[in-house]
């Protein structure tokens, strides 16, 4: 298969497992690939997206002007076109309507406390881009703000946008997006939600290289700054509180003594009491 079918394929994929998921409903969402320096291949406007086929995707350029496809691109077209713009290092974009994300996103709560260990190795904090009429020049400008320190983030009043370096990285994204807000939604219910501390954020930071993650920018140590730049993630501080040991081994393998992991369990089950 050529590149450009696989890429076609992998598109129809994608969209197939976002309806399945629920993360869009009828023609809602979009999804693109960067083919060559100046060329995309796109998603359609109103289609579903769950019963696409690869003929159906349009090939346009990086100004938005269509090149090949019987039907128009994406009505969210120019947000894509913008992400590409300022961002080189990203070959995939993926925008859905996940309902506990944009549940937060209609909520105007960000999904950027340090809760999760893996997310914040990941993706780091979630913002949520100011609401834009979907469609028009003002959702790509809202989504300016924060595509330079971050793959992943909300729109208000909208749903979200994930970004990667190839499309199922994008996707996974959105399945991290919407699997942390679920988990977001249950502690919040039940009344706690236990952060963890800055000193922690810091060190998994560090280990993203470990797990060879590129993560688009640093999380800032200690906020508030410029979210152009780096992450703003909202984490305690203090200090002494460690979650996970420090990474010895050459080949960057966590490995613990049966005793240290027998005190991590135990911790862990009196924290629960
Ligand atoms: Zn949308």
């Amino acid at each position: 298969m050529s590149t450009e079918s696989q890429r076609r394929a992998d598109i129809v994929e994608v969209g197939r497992r976002m309806y399945a998921r629920g993360y869009t409903a009828s023609n809602d969402g979009n999804i693109s690939i960067r083919l060559e320096s100046d060329r995309l291949l796109m998603t359609p406007k109103s289609v579903c997206k769950g019963f696409m086929t690869p003929d159906m995707l349009c090939i346009t350029d990086l100004e938005g002007r269509k090149l090949q496809g019987d039907r128009d691109p994406s009505s969210e077209m120019l947000m894509h076109l913008e992400v590409y713009r300022q961002r080189p290092d990203v070959h995939a974009v993926v925008h859905a309507h996940p309902p506990t994300a944009t549940g937060f996103a209609v909520a105007g709560i960000p999904l950027d406390r340090a809760v999760l260990a893996e997310v914040l190795t990941t993706l780091g904090s979630i913002p949520i881009a100011e609401y834009a009429t979907p469609s028009t020049r003002e959702l790509p400008e809202a989504v300016r703000k924060y595509i330079k320190a971050h793959d992943g983030m909300l729109l208000a009043n909208h749903g979200a946008l994930t970004v990667g370096p190839d499309v199922y990285s994008a996707y996974y994204k959105m399945e991290t997006i919407e699997h942390f807000a679920k988990i977001s939604l249950v502690a919040r219910l039940l009344g706690r939600e236990h952060l963890i501390s800055r000193e922690e954020v810091m060190r998994l930071q560090g280990l993203r290289d470990s797990y060879g993650i590129k993560a688009p920018a640093p999380i800032c140590a200690d906020g508030p700054t410029d979210e152009m730049t780096c992450q703003i993630v909202q984490a305690p501080s203090s200090p002494g509180s460690r979650l996970v040991p420090d990474v010895t081994a050459e080949d960057g393998e966590i490995r613990l003594t049966y005793r240290e992991l027998s005190a991590l369990i135990e911790d862990a089950i009196r924290s629960l009491r």
